[in-house]
């Protein structure tokens, strides 16, 4: 499909007639991990000149309270937690572009990242709607940054991989081969893994990996209440059910995860300040911590 602004015409061509006009393009726009001063200009400008932004609640309050109530529509979680199936909220991009609106999907972090941006952009393309991807800072790398966790570092990480938590790693079948992971010696960040973080840490120490190995939990990395939570991979579950970590939260493993020990105090930002005052380890060291 054409993507330079010159060959809209052909887009066109294949425009339905229900609004008797142009049909509109749709925007897959990351809204990074949540506070607003992290949207890309590009992302800050399309929610503000949009006709229809579609989101869940990843953004989180402090975006999504910027969009006018009677542009959002929310596709993620429906009363009683069951979530918009993907099918309504393709067909609802496609319906809204052939009316000729401007469309933001808007998701948080980077839309191609654990995002369901791909297939919407592959259901784009097959229904020829013109569409623009919009990065954004995804929690992945961004969420542990905030915290003073690199992902990478020269002396502790050379790789990093990112994983989805969600699948059973008893499974056979699971997609996630966390054995290999646990042999790369760099750093695994997992997304959707606030759930499950008893299963694959057990799957990795099972697969070889040191029990002392740093492990750190940033849920709702930049928003106001941002909570970070650090011990070992050993002690995995007691870290998080101590500090009563809740999804959206993002675990780092590897080295990297205690590196923000020598910088924390350092790191001026005030949200980040008070999750890592509240985040002090369970082993009695303590200082600074009010
Ligand atoms: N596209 C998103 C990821 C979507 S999958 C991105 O690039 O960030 C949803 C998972 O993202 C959550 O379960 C959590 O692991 C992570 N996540 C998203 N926003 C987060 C935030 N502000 N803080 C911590 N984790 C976050």
């Amino acid at each position: 499909m054409p993507i330079d602004e010159h060959s809209s015409d052909e887009a066109d061509a294949f425009a339905d007639d229900e609004s008797g006009g142009e049909t509109g393009t749709v925007y897959l726009v990351g809204s990074g991990p949540g506070n607003p001063d992290l949207l890309t200009v590009r992302a800050s400008d399309l929610i503000d000149s949009a006709d229809v932004v579609l989101h869940d609640k990843l953004p989180g309050p402090e975006i999504l309270e910027r969009i006018p109530v009677e542009k959002r529509e929310d596709v993620g979680k429906r009363a009683g937690g069951e979530r918009t199936p993907q099918s309504e909220t393709n067909a609802r991009l496609v319906e809204l572009a052939r009316e000729g609106k401007t469309v933001v999907r808007l998701k948080g972090g980077d839309p191609f990242v654990f995002g369901r941006g791909g297939e919407e952009a592959a259901y784009l393309a097959e229904h020829e709607i013109e569409f623009e991807v919009v990065p954004g800072v995804t929690s992945a790398i961004g969420g542990p940054g905030v915290a003073g966790i690199p992902v990478t570092h020269r002396d502790h990480a050379s790789s990093v991989s990112f994983v989805t938590g969600h699948e059973d790693p008893t499974k056979d079948e699971s997609a996630v081969n966390w054995g290999a992971l646990a042999a790369t010696g760099g750093t695994i960040v997992v997304l959707m893994g606030v759930g499950k973080l008893p299963d694959y840490s057990r799957a990795l120490l099972d697969a070889g990996m040191d029990a002392d190995t740093p492990l750190a939990l940033v849920e709702r990395a930049t928003w106001p209440d941002m909570r970070v939570a650090t011990g070992t991979l050993g002690t995995a579950t007691e870290t998080r059910d101590e500090a009563g970590i809740e999804p959206p939260a993002v675990t780092v493993i590897g080295d990297v995860a205690a590196s923000n020990d020598r910088v924390n105090e350092f790191l001026a930002n005030d949200r980040v300040s008070d999750a890592l005052a509240d985040a002090e380890p369970t082993d009695g060291d303590v200082e600074g911590a009010e």
